[in-house]
């Protein structure tokens, strides 16, 4: 841990400095709050998580993601956030760096100011989603703490209504496939990635071993709507149950199409990144695939699924290869959806947090304070 703490202070990395001028600025605002005059202390911490597989989808192939691990501290508690970066989405640790360097979280002095502070992170750059995702989270994960509740409490959810979470198997030969489906024994639906010239052998063999129900996930990867639907035809009698991201995200009227005669629901994934592109959704996906590193953080994502759920659309809550800390967070908002996809922690060797377990197929939120999650090493410090 030494070394790690020499590292931060070295290159720099933490993002703690004041300005003293907003502290005025804020001073009505923080009445309940026990200010100590220091405000929210941001620190972050670049991590490379290690794939179990070569993860390999319909466009990209990788066996690391770059992340970059967060805390925020206010007298003496600490929330903990996360960046993933998968290398496709823009992101990486020099930006992730950039951005969370430039922020001034110190001018706050009451975590509780949660849509100031955030309207506030969203505000000093563009783009950098999963950067604010790590400030959104590491704050949720405080101001819980400090509530002394978990955040599905919170919001209102019941536990027992979350559903099953599927495990994804990466486009792979036949002997790994049926050794990854091997591995998600305790899953009861599998989420499963085509889009390439092998999709109709992935699905034969995944079910010469299984005859759990199985989603897929085509990442853009089919151009022509009539051999989609054709597809989706195919897939539904192989027990299929919905299909996420058919066709390239520029595709709207093809997708529009797809989904009004598919007889499976059309999910939209890169189409559908923040708040505003649930609207555009409507009518060309049946519903949406929710991501905390695409949609800033738990609070948009929670505004997403209400806005859905208002407009009649189905819901899945997914996530990037992450760490128990972001894999945690989108869990508490998993009882109010209709699929969930939170398996990004079991597909690294190095998470260095516990959290949401999978027990007989479900997300299993624990009634523990804010995001739910402890370090595998009690020294952990960011
Ligand atoms: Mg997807």
């Amino acid at each position: 841990m030494g070394s790690r703490r020499n590292f931060i202070r070295t290159t720099g990395l933490t993002a703690m400095a004041g300005i003293a001028g907003f502290e005025t600025v804020f001073a009505g605002l923080k009445s309940k709050s026990k200010a100590s005059g220091k405000g929210l202390v941001l620190r972050f911490i670049p991590y490379e998580l290690q794939l179990r597989h070569t993860f390999t989808i319909a466009n990209n192939s990788r066996t690391s993601t770059p992340d970059m691990l967060t805390s925020l501290e206010f007298e003496g508690v600490t929330g903990y956030g996360e960046a993933s970066m998968p290398p496709y989405l823009g992101e990486s640790i020099a930006s992730a760096t950039k951005f969370l360097s430039a922020l001034n979280l110190s001018q706050f002095k009451d975590p509780f100011e949660m849509e100031d502070i955030l309207k506030y992170v969203d505000s000093v750059m563009p783009e950098n989603c999963a950067a604010k995702a790590a400030v959104d989270i590491a704050l949720h994960d405080l101001v819980g703490k400090m509530m002394g509740q978990p955040w599905y409490k919170i919001w209102g959810f019941d536990p027992a209504d979350t559903p099953n979470t599927s495990f994804t198997i990466g486009i792979d030969t036949p002997e790994v496939v049926r050794q990854k489906v091997a591995e998600a024994k305790p899953y009861r639906i599998l989420k499963v990635k085509l889009g390439q010239k092998t999709d109709r052998e992935m699905i034969e063999t995944i079910r010469s071993v299984t005859d759990v129900p199985l989603c897929v996930d085509v990442n853009q990867g089919w151009s022509d709507r009539q051999m989609a639907l054709d597809m989706i035809h195919w897939l539904k009698e192989k027990g299929v149950v919905f299909v996420e991201q058919p066709m390239p995200k520029t595709s709207v009227d093809d997708m529009a199409w797809l989904t009004s005669n598919s007889p499976l629901p059309t999910m939209g994934d890169e189409s559908v990144q923040r708040l505003p592109d649930v609207i555009k959704a409507k009518g060309v996906y049946s519903g949406i695939n929710i991501k905390l590193m695409k949609c800033t953080g738990m609070r948009e994502a929670h505004e997403m699924l209400t806005l859905a759920r208002s407009l009649d659309m189905k819901v899945m809550i997914g996530c990037m290869t992450e760490t128990s800390c972001a894999v945690s967070a989108a869990a508490q908002l998993s009882p109010k959806a209709d699929w969930v996809d939170l398996d990004g922690n079991l597909l690294i060797t190095n998470d260095p947090y516990k959290g949401v377990q999978v027990v007989n197929g479900k997300m299993t939120l624990i009634d523990q304070p804010g995001i739910g999650i402890s370090a595998l090493n009690p020294k952990w410090k960011i």
